[in-house]
């Protein structure tokens, strides 16, 4: 019996112990959180993360995973995406959560649900206690991810409006994409970037000059060298030339220029998992997904220097295409490696097509013309072994593409096949994806819960089942912060 007791005793002080250690890792250590990265993978499940993980393990004649640095964060959670008014949720919704810790309808920045009032984001209020703040993406940096931060508009789509709120927001660094519909939709507006200028940002393009800025600058707008002339957005990894900057170069520099004894903020945004999922295009969400990873082994490495001041948040603001590991034609079967013949991304082969068009339709337009083109940036029929079934297929999104010759008279049977994308380019991606075994379900996002990965003073905080509104306040609360955000 007195054995017994022993033991009940040091059961009830061992798990006191562990109960004890893990409320004392919850709270902000003495030091306190300085420096914080809040990585967002638009459209980044796990499904996107799993891809790139058993991708490159494949690429190493391996079956499993070879873990990505953000898989390195040591707590994961789960988190819910939904918006206020629609199970599915868009980034504008997603990101005002995410930034402010309140759910709002969709398509609205910054902004309650019936858009009469604007709300806090958590950099606002970092940066009013002296932090810095940097807000990053690889698409326009007043797209709804990066706006939702700084902005308050009733609809994401009023990029003139939000550009001119970034030039107020008094933020530190803005880039990598560059500011869209700089001259209003109708380009008969007063140029944004001059109207930032007048505020007092500096703007500078390319690596050359962005590498060159020190400390001392402040109010910066770096954009890449090139960019999508409508979009403003940074060139997709798997169509990058040697003068555009990675995002991990790109976070790389943004540290050095924003790291001060007060801190940091740094929200770092891959944007175009997002499109690249829309786009059902496998090889540039891995190459997306990739990019994003090597910007978080930046964040992980200055971690290193300064562990008990830093912490990492990485996740998405919803998954993007239902994608799947797994797909109907190949039964069990994969072969991942394969995606590495895809030499560009799906518009990119969209355009490359176009030209064709131009070129040969309708008078000398055949599909043997244009297999030598396909054969080559995608290595179907090369190194990508192809059937009769795949061959009709690819035929058939010929003549939709080259001569309008749409297969089903239905629009909506249409848009299944094709997802309103260039028929021809969307089948040969989906073709590389079936082959190598990934699936997709959508061209629009999915409800699914995303994961969260968090390392530093607090991460358990963000463990378990969590919603997309909680995390600034948990970022807020790991910073031994105030609650109210809003
Ligand atoms: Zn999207």
């Amino acid at each position: 019996m007195k054995k017994a007791w022993f033991y009940f005793l040091l059961f009830v002080f061992i798990n006191q112990c562990l109960t004890g250690e893990v409320l004392a890792q919850a709270r902000p250590h003495g030091d306190r959180v300085r420096y914080v990265f809040y990585f967002i993978g638009d459209g980044m499940g796990l499904a996107q993360i799993n891809a790139a993980e058993v991708y490159q393990a494949a690429l190493q004649g391996k079956i499993g995973i070879d873990s990505l640095n953000l898989s390195r964060l040591p707590s994961l959670g789960l988190v819910t995406t939904y918006a206020q008014n629609r199970y599915i949720t868009g980034s504008a919704a997603a990101g005002t959560a995410m930034a402010t810790g309140q759910k709002t309808s969709i398509n609205t920045i910054g902004m309650n649900a019936d858009r009469t009032l604007p709300l806090k984001s958590i950099a606002w209020k970092v940066k009013q206690m002296g932090m810095k703040v940097g807000i990053i993406t690889t698409v326009s940096i007043n797209h709804a991810t990066p706006a939702a931060f700084y902005a308050h508009r009733p609809d994401r789509n009023d990029y003139y409006e939000i550009a001119l709120q970034l030039a107020e927001s008094n933020f530190d660094l803005f880039g990598y994409g560059g500011i869209k519909d700089s001259r209003g939709k109708k380009g008969d507006q007063p140029d944004a970037y001059e109207i930032a200028r007048s505020k007092g940002y500096q703007i500078v393009k390319g690596r050359e000059d962005f590498m060159k800025l020190k400390k001392t600058d402040n109010k910066i707008i770096a954009i890449n060298a090139r960019l999508d002339p409508e979009d403003a957005a940074v060139p997709v990894a798997i169509d990058r030339t040697p003068e555009d900057m990675s995002l991990a170069e790109f976070v790389s520099k943004s540290i050095e220029l924003l790291d001060n004894p007060k801190g940091f903020f740094m929200m770092v945004e891959g944007g175009q998992i997002d499109w690249a999922c829309h786009n059902n295009d496998i090889a540039t969400t891995l190459g997306e997904v990739l990019d994003f990873d090597q910007a978080v082994g930046i964040a992980l490495d200055f971690a290193k220097k300064h562990p008990n001041e830093t912490l990492i948040i990485v996740t998405a603001d919803h998954e993007t295409g239902g994608l799947s590991i797994g797909t109907a034609l190949k039964h069990y079967e994969s072969d991942f490696s394969l995606i590495k013949h895809q030499k560009m991304s799906q518009p990119a082969l969209a355009e490359v097509f176009k030209e064709f068009k131009q070129r040969h339709c309708p008078a000398n337009c055949s599909f043997e013309s244009v297999w030598p083109l396909i054969q080559e940036k995608t290595g179907l029929g090369k190194e990508i072994p192809i059937n009769d079934f795949d061959l009709s297929q690819m035929q058939m999104a010929f003549r939709a593409s080259m001569l309008g010759h749409n297969t089903f008279a239905s629009s909506d049977a249409n848009y299944l096949l094709f997802g309103g994308n260039d028929p021809l380019a969307v089948m040969v991606t989906r073709i590389i994806a079936q082959k190598a075994g990934f699936g997709w379900t959508s061209w629009s996002h999915t409800g699914i819960p995303v994961p969260i990965r968090a390392k530093g003073p607090g991460q358990q905080l963000f463990e378990g089942y969590i919603d997309n509104k909680d995390i600034p306040i948990l970022i807020l609360k790991a910073m031994g912060l105030s609650l109210v955000l809003n």
